[in-house]
């Protein structure tokens, strides 16, 4: 019988029973069109069995009406979005969006237009057409995104047209991409890498299931050594995804994958164009697409024919993702390799704890690399106790660190300082009435950003110009900036070194990956003395001439709802250190805090990495907390301070109450408000024996809420706010 079962892409719906037309072919996997009432809706045909639903009698099924020509989303995928909708308690139908990414991969023509300057002048030639030209040399893009990069109206850019100053072109949208050559440029490796890529190598060719915890110092050479097993993966015709943090990453990562394969790989991220968004997915999808390499989302892609996955950076918290379906790419990739039965490598310097367990456990096979490439050494730490070193008021830098400065400038040396905090100053108030200023939506303070003169909220986005006067009391210049943030800091640089060249690297003035480009060139070509980054410069960046690294406020990650506080101090200094000395020169670290003694500032300090887990594993073990017992959170929000609390109060009343699962709360958020929403949330503490999201699936599935009401539930959460 041509009965399908669809998985629709509407996470208010459920599976949908349909009729297969007569000749019309759908095997499970296929992307489909079909009615839904007097609408069209996008499904995906599931395997028979798998999806429970209400069976209709086969004479009032509707038919499909067009089978999309994609190639089907392959059977891994479909068992990966399963799991994941199982595991993180999330809508099927959320999960396989994210396969789908590209709605413009489905259908229309393979060609379109683009526009891009001519080299014609206007006949009339005014400041905005000026501006406009200035903008657009050496782009090309739909006129929407050529706009958007002019910042002018598209109407504008029709006039431009109209005059021959901008042409149009044809492009075939799914045209080929380089092809990555396995044998272009390999490297000579150290004894130590070499042992290493022998057995990555030999896990791609054995072609099964094989997770592998890359442990390396900063600067060892990780990406060198895992480029093997994707070159051996290449050369066997499969396909490889490397899963990159962040994109400000990319595009050092891009010039090194060049440099040893002789073409750029396939590149996936959030702010692809849309044509490039579905040349990669339809070359993902067909199998062409050799390497990818892209953030979170390109782990749900449908590779025709995968052969390795990489997650590099694998410590990092930006694999979790916080919206939406909540889940860790780390934790999923390695899902993904099981089901498509092929090795994964999880590369880091400090591999999270939960990593070094499963090694530990021998899950995950550790391969080491404990010495830096090329005889470097790793840099040396001093603390900075800021309790007897104290800076200025006003003044965040204390005596040795700007000691050190200056004698890196002295010798032509470069230096990075290292706050993570964006803005200017933290927290401003009014000196005559004491007013703070709160963001509107959000229970939090706005952040002064000086470059762009405004206050932000850094949770929903509000922005506000800096006001002249108080709001509240009418008083001028009365406005105090509390604490400091990296704009504040070079600020400060700046007045101690007048003729220093100061960089600013944070996600506002490196949010391109063009910017992030020029910012390496410069850095590597020392046009700057001093950068002053925010967790950005934490990885990835390689600056041999780099040889301080100043931590401003180590104190700084252990405050906050983070639950991993300890962890996560050690790893983001551990690597901010680790920029320090990778050339020639030795690198020094200094840490400026007021708890020396705190164990994961100590441990810092002695560089006793093994001392600081095993310390770190015991806490975690006393407490039930992951890797031993599983954590979930659960945030009921309503833009209803009243419903909101109720909410929390009825789902409180019927917890189940379980020997082996700790449920705390309600209490409400420490963000208790978050963009206009009051939110009130749980924790959930289960040991390993509890079924965590079968218990959570009836315990909240058996409670009816106001409409207004959202419930969120976040498995392995990370971030506590
Ligand atoms: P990690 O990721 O472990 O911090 P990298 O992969 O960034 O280290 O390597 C550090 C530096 O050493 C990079 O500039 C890299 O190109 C260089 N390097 C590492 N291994 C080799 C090698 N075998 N041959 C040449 N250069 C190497
Ligand atoms: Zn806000």
């Amino acid at each position: 019988m041509n009965r399908v079962r669809l998985l629709v892409l509407n996470a208010a719906l459920g599976p949908l029973d349909y009729r297969l037309p007569e000749g019309m072919s759908a095997p499970a996997g296929s992307v489909v069109v079909a009615p839904l009432g007097p609408r069209k809706v996008t499904g995906i045909v599931w395997d028979k069995g798998r999806l429970p639903g209400e069976a209709i009698a086969f004479e009032r099924l509707r038919p499909i009406l067009e089978v999309v020509p994609v190639p089907p989303l392959p059977a891994p995928l479909r068992r990966l979005i399963e799991w994941t909708a199982d595991y993180y308690c999330a809508p099927l139908a959320s999960v396989a969006r994210m396969a789908l990414a590209s709605g413009g991969a489905l259908g229309g023509p393979a060609t379109m237009t683009e526009y891009r300057l001519s080299g014609g002048t206007p006949e009339r030639m005014t400041a905005q057409r000026r501006a406009a030209i200035a903008a657009l040399e050496g782009e090309q893009g739909t006129m929407r995104e050529l706009a958007g990069l002019a910042g002018v109206s598209q109407g504008v850019l029709r006039g431009l047209v109209h005059q021959g100053v901008i042409e149009p072109v044809r492009v075939n949208i799914d045209r080929p991409y380089d092809r990555a050559d396995p044998d272009f440029a390999p490297p000579d490796l150290s004894p130590g890498q070499a042992a290493v890529a022998g057995r990555l190598v030999a896990a791609v060719q054995a072609r099964a299931f094989a997770p592998f915890l890359l442990d390396g110092v900063t600067g060892s050479g990780k990406t060198e050594t895992y480029f093997e097993p994707v070159a051996e993966a290449v050369r066997s015709g499969k396909q490889v995804l490397v899963l990159l943090p962040e994109i400000a990453l990319t595009e050092n990562f891009l010039a090194r994958f060049a440099a040893r394969f002789g073409a750029a790989p396939v590149l996936w991220h959030s702010s692809l164009r849309s044509t490039a968004r579905r040349r990669a997915w339809r070359a993902i999808a067909d199998g062409s697409a050799q390497v990818v390499v892209g953030a979170r989302s390109a782990l749900f892609l449908p590779y025709a024919d995968l052969g390795l996955i990489v997650v590099d950076e694998a410590h990092e918290v930006s694999f979790k993702q916080d919206d939406g379906v909540r889940y860790n790419a780390r934790d999923v990739a390695v899902m993904r390799a099981r089901f498509e039965s092929v090795p994964v490598i999880l590369a880091s310097a400090t591999p999270a704890l939960e990593s070094l367990h499963m090694a530990a456990q021998g899950v995950y096979e550790k391969l080491d690399l404990p010495a830096r490439f090329g005889g470097a050494s790793l840099p040396s730490v001093r603390l900075v106790n800021l309790t007897q070193e104290k800076p200025g008021s006003g003044r965040w830098l204390a005596r040795p660190l700007i000691d050190a400065l200056r004698d890196r400038l002295d010798k032509g040396e470069q230096a990075l300082l290292f706050l993570n905090r964006r803005g200017y100053a933290p927290l401003t108030l009014c000196r005559n009435c004491g007013h703070r200023f709160k963001c509107p939506s959000c229970s939090a303070w706005l952040v002064e950003h000086r470059l762009s003169a405004r206050l932000a909220c850094h949770h929903c986005g509000f922005e506000t110009r800096v006001p002249e006067a108080c709001p509240e009391c009418g008083e001028s210049d009365c406005l105090v900036a509390c604490g400091p943030g990296v704009e504040r800091i070079a600020d400060e640089v700046r007045e101690l070194f007048p003729a220093a060249r100061i960089a600013l690297a944070t996600s506002d003035t490196l949010n391109t990956p063009e910017r992030a480009a020029e910012f390496i060139a410069m850095a590597q070509g020392k046009a700057i003395d001093i950068i002053i980054g925010t967790q950005l410069v934490t990885k990835g960046f390689h600056f041999p001439d780099l040889t301080l690294v100043g931590v401003v406020d180590a104190d700084l990650g252990l405050e906050g709802g983070d639950l991993r506080a300890g962890e996560r101090t050690f790893s983001q200094i551990a690597q901010v250190a680790g920029r320090a000395g990778r050339g020639a020169k030795p690198g020094e670290v200094l840490i400026q805090t007021r708890h020396p003694d705190a164990p994961v500032i100590a441990a810092l300090a002695s560089g006793d990495r093994d001392g600081f887990y095993a310390a770190e594993t015991a806490a975690r073990r006393d407490a039930g907390a992951p890797p031993f017992g599983r954590w979930a959170a659960i945030i009921l929000s309503s833009e209803d301070e009243k419903e909101a609390r109720e909410a929390a109060t009825r789902l409180g009343d019927v917890r189940p109450r379980l020997a082996d699962v700790q449920i705390l709360g309600p209490a409400p958020a420490p963000l208790a408000l978050l963009r206009g929403r009051y939110r009130y949330r749980f924790l959930v503490n289960a040991r390993r024996s509890a079924n965590l999201q079968a218990m959570l699936r009836d315990w909240i599935g058996g409670v009816q809420f106001a409409p207004g009401v959202r419930v969120g539930i976040d498995i392995d959460p990370y971030s506590f706010v």
